[in-house]
């Protein structure tokens, strides 16, 4: 990882990006730069007594929007550039989903499996407190989120510390991704491996674009490799596979599996609870490099690890015709031009992953209206459907079934319209940025800037710099 400079590659792609506008140079560099970068240590009292120095990070990359928002990772790999590159990409990702938040990220570099579960408490609760120290949370400031290593566990002991400190009425919305019950929202969990889906399937409906790569319309069919099972991964795989397509491939941190029949999810993660590993299951193929699995037959490989999996090591040998980013800066910008050349549509992270921040506003919104979505107009709804459905019945002579009258009748719940939000952004979405991609012959990544480029630069345009 030492030699990947994952900042100066977001930046690569948007100086390219940025030579198909017209806004001056200054103006771009500011978009460009991190606006605060925060460093922090601290003691950990570990479980057998002794004392660890702790170190993170969160960065504010742009205050065009506030608050700004994004994940905290913990990893051993976590280092300032790392998180300046994922506050930059959160910037981008908000923009192009029309999300109104600048963005942000924080890293602990710690390997979890390393602490114990009081400790990982510990750690979470001194890292937060470390951010109100600084004013770098709170629902108007900066809204952490889960991402690679955390889960709602953190964030559930992020809020109960940040209220430690605020009696602010508007608290629950000072992070998101937060078990239902602290004022989480359904279908948050879910929701980046959803997008994810969702934007594959728009990607494969387009007829022309599935004709050029060579590949019939439609995901119906489609078989897919993924690496990393974790929530992203295995979400992703989830709903890929109810809708239509055949996983063949997967690769863990031990290794990679391959079946032409395609693999059974639900059991493989059992396999994996039981055994530890996903390598020799079912008697499958089986290799001990997790990447080995880019180099196997399939439609599309979908990388929902870490970042830099596909680059100069395996990009020749990759043999999938779509790279679907569900994990951020997966493919390096060498290997993304050499896949250009060859052909491959590679449907970007700044688009692709960008469903958890799209339901984490969804979250914060109903944080801050204190209200559950669909609580007041569901069941008038319901009754005003049904009431129709009656008069059909009385004119028509008819009958529906109780099944049918749900159907039709059912107001929406709180997941319906999570969902309902998340599928129309992420079709939009898509579609403008392909429409931009056409526009100007490029492919899907540089698009994706550009259309993130102008909803920024015109933010700055209209505010002007102060003062
Ligand atoms: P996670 O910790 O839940 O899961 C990561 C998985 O990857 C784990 O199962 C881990 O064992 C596996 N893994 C690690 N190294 C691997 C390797 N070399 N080969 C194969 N598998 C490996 O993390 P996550 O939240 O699913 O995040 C995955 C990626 O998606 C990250 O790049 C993250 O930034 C991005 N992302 C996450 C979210 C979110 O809502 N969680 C949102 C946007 C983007």
């Amino acid at each position: 990882m030492s030699s990947f400079e994952f900042f100066k590659q977001v930046n690569d792609a948007f100086d390219l990006a940025a030579s198909y506008t017209k806004y001056e140079r200054g103006l771009l560099d500011q978009i460009k730069v991190c606006n605060n970068v925060y460093h922090v240590t601290f003691p950990l009292r570990r479980d057998d007594g002794t004392i660890e120095v702790i170190e993170g990070w969160r960065v504010q990359h742009s205050h065009h929007k506030e608050p700004t928002k994004g994940g905290i990772r913990y990893s051993r790999n976590v280092n300032e550039d790392e998180v300046k590159a994922l506050a930059s990409l959160m910037t981008y990702k908000c923009a192009i989903v029309n999300v109104p938040f600048g963005g942000a990220k924080g890293g602990v570099c710690i390997r979890r499996s390393d602490y114990s579960r009081n400790e990982i408490e510990r750690i979470t609760r001194r890292y937060t407190y470390e951010l109100l120290r600084k004013e770098f949370i709170g629902p108007g400031y900066d809204v952490p989120a889960p991402d690679y290593g955390t889960t709602g566990q953190e964030m559930a002991w992020i809020l109960d510390t940040y209220r430690q400190f605020n009696k602010d009425i508007n608290s629950d919305a000072s992070v998101t991704g937060k078990p239902l019950p602290q004022g989480g929202i359904r279908g948050r969990t879910e929701a980046t491996g959803r997008g994810v889906y969702f934007g594959v399937r728009e990607a494969c409906n387009n007829k022309e674009d599935m004709k050029e790569l060579g590949l019939e319309h439609g995901l119906e069919g489609k078989t897919f490799v993924i690496q990393g099972l974790g929530n992203v991964g295995y979400h992703a795989a989830k709903y890929l596979i109810e809708g239509g397509a055949k996983m063949v491939g997967v690769a863990e941190r031990e290794g990679s599996i391959y079946s032409t029949d395609g693999i059974n999810l639900e059991d493989l993660m059992e396999y994996r609870k039981r055994n530890g590993t996903i390598l020799d299951y079912k008697g499958y193929d089986s290799y001990e490099a997790s990447d080995k699995v880019y180099e196997l037959e399939a439609d599309i490989a979908v990388p929902a690890a870490l970042e830099n999996q596909i680059n100069k090591n395996n990009m020749e040998k990759i043999k999938a015709k779509i790279i679907a980013e569900a994990a951020n800066g997966p493919t390096t910008s060498e290997a993304h031009k050499i896949l250009k050349k060859q052909g491959c549509l590679i449907i970007p992270d700044t688009y692709l992953n960008a469903g958890g921040v799209v339901v984490s506003y969804f979250e914060w919104l109903k944080n801050l209206s204190h209200v559950r979505f669909g609580r007041l107009g569901r069941r008038f709804e319901e009754g005003s459907y049904r009431r129709i459905l009656e008069v059909i019945e009385e004119y028509a002579n008819t009958h529906f079934t109780d099944e049918e009258k749900y159907q039709i009748a059912h107001g929406a719940s709180e997941s319906d319209l999570v969902d309902s939000g998340l599928e129309e952004t992420m079709i939009d979405a898509y579609n403008d940025i392909n429409e931009i991609r056409k526009q100007y012959d490029i492919d899907l990544r540089t698009a994706a800037f550009v259309n993130a480029i102008k909803k920024v630069a015109i933010i700055y345009e209209q505010m002007g710099i102060f003062p």
